[in-house]
């Protein structure tokens, strides 16, 4: 029998010890600096001349890794070595899939701060951020190796006088993942061993500005036992060897998870059929958010301004979930938004090796750029109360930044900017305040910060998002036990990290027998 899941603990860096662990892991990955690495396709390690060059957004001098680069040949081969080690894997006994995830998970538990010191390097991200990636990596393996071991029972389905009926999941076929750069350990993790432990095989493309994460997670299934073959790794561009990946006919599934233009560029093209090609491709798509945190009339103040300043700040706001939109009833406006400054100007912007830094750079500089754009047409939209500075110089470096008194309707309230940003907006009445939350294409995250119990009963109906959360920030979903996904152009609505997840990577077979 195996323990209960329960969520991976944070570590708790006010202890010393455990910030001179950490201090050590993030030298030890100092010492593992600018080395190169390979695709790995059937098992084999293949080495190309072009590379993709990984980089630290807070010191772009700094090479965290060059990663070889796949071409067209290169991801066919990948795709051919994943049909053919699907032949054997689809059909190991389920709880010995299972129990790769477990070891993998033992394997990344034991050296847990050298994989968050990479993301601190690779990604940008502040210890507590790259923490939290690290536990949902390991989470995520838990809880679907769980998951696992449940399914392969099957679910029961009645049968008549003189049959026998059956009800069981069997897996899909290869499947392609494109995982993202921001949670670019727990999300690359989990899209991968979701299908791979449901009986598919992969063929893995990292996101670009995180690969070298990704090349030591496969070197940690190989360790843990996954066969050849299982999942192959091939960083590669999109338009090169992404769209290969998926117009490919023997893909049977795609997982990704990214920004609503690739999404839907993807959604489109998996539903061409190509020669060759007897199947129905499945997608699942994670896309953006526009996430509102609202703030009613009574309320807790501080708790209010907590909400709104850990969800728009965590990471950079680079989160779908991020709370990019405050709107907050106009009896306690004034008093949030200072609350919400004061805050802010307390937190130190900076490298994200330093333990104090709250917010580290952004991911590039494509991202910095197009922030920064956002901010000026938010100095005319509203008012810039905070920060709005931005300094490319070393790294890629926003303040982050506050807009007060922006039309529900504006572009700073309705497109996803992936950064530092949160807009304010009031509202008089509640089904006013309603009706914003709502009116963005997206359906993702929403938070609502009230004392009212009937507000609250009618956020639940009449809220339309994926992730509804009261009395708190609208980030930082828990594997098992807040399932992440959102409505509209925000995806699938695939719940990550829930009872439904593993389900969306197989197919239902019924099998009836006369007796
Ligand atoms: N699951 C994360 C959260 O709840 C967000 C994932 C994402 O941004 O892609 O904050």
């Amino acid at each position: 029998m195996y323990t209960p899941y329960k969520h991976e603990p944070f570590t708790d860096f006010t202890i010393e010890s455990n910030r001179q662990k950490f201090k050590e892991a993030l030298e030890k990955v100092n010492s593992l600096l600018g080395k190169d690495y390979d695709l790995v396709i059937g098992g084999e390690r293949i080495t190309t001349e072009e590379k993709i060059v990984s980089i630290n957004p807070a010191n772009k001098e700094q090479v965290i890794g060059r990663v070889s680069k796949a071409n067209q040949e290169l991801a066919e081969k990948a795709m051919q070595a994943a049909a053919e080690a699907y032949k054997t894997w689809r059909y190991w006994d389920p709880e010995a899939r299972a129990g790769i995830l477990f070891r993998a998970a033992a394997i990344v538990r034991r050296r847990k701060h050298e994989f968050s010191a990479l993301l601190v390097k690779e990604a940008g991200k502040p210890w507590k951020e790259a923490d939290a990636d690290t536990a949902e990596a390991i989470d995520f393996m838990e809880y679907y190796a769980r998951q696992m071991i449940e399914l392969a029972k099957g679910k029961p389905v009645q049968s008549r006088e003189g049959e026998r009926n059956q009800y069981i999941y069997t897996p899909m076929g290869v499947t392609v993942v494109i995982p993202p750069w921001n949670f670019p350990f727990a999300i690359m993790c989990g899209t991968t061993v979701a299908p791979i432990v449901t009986g598919n095989t992969v063929v893995l493309k990292p996101a670009s500005n995180t690969p070298v994460i990704a090349a030591w997670f496969v070197d940690v299934l190989e360790q843990a036992g996954l066969p050849k073959g299982v999942v192959n790794y091939v960083p590669g561009s999109g338009s090169e060897v992404g769209d290969y990946l998926v117009d490919h006919p023997l893909t049977a599934l795609i997982s990704f998870t990214g920004s609503r233009d690739v999404g839907l560029r993807i959604f489109e093209r998996a539903a061409k059929v190509h020669p060759g090609q007897y199947h129905l491709k499945r997608v699942i798509a994670e896309m953006g958010g526009k996430d509102t945190v609202v703030v009613d009339k009574d309320c807790d103040i501080e708790l209010a301004a907590q909400s709104i300043f850990t969800s728009a700040f965590g990471f950079a706001g680079q989160k779908c979930s991020a709370g990019s939109r405050a709107v907050v009833h106009e009896d306690v406006y004034d008093q949030v938004l200072n609350r919400v400054i004061e805050i802010t100007e307390q937190q130190i912007v900076g490298d994200p090796e330093n333990y104090e830094t709250y917010m580290g750079p952004v991911i590039d500089q494509k991202s910095f750029d197009k922030i920064m754009e956002y901010i000026e047409i938010g100095k005319k939209e509203g008012r810039i109360v905070s920060g709005g500075k931005g300094d490319a110089s070393k790294g890629y470096f926003i303040e982050p930044t506050i807009i007060a008194d922006l039309d529900p309707k504006s572009v700073i309230q309705q497109e996803e900017i992936f950064g530092p940003v949160v807009g304010f907006t009031k509202f008089k009445t509640f089904d006013e305040a309603l009706e914003i939350a709502n009116n963005t294409e997206y359906g993702l995250t929403g938070a609502l910060i009230t004392n009212n119990r009937e507000h609250i009963e009618r956020a639940k109906r009449e809220f339309h998002v994926g992730n509804l959360y009261f009395n708190r920030n609208c980030t930082g979903a828990i594997v098992g036990y807040h399932p992440f996904g959102g409505f509209k152009m925000s995806g699938t609505d695939s719940k990550a990290g829930g009872p439904d997840y593993l389900i969306l990577h197989m197919q239902a077979k019924t099998i009836s027998e006369m007796l």
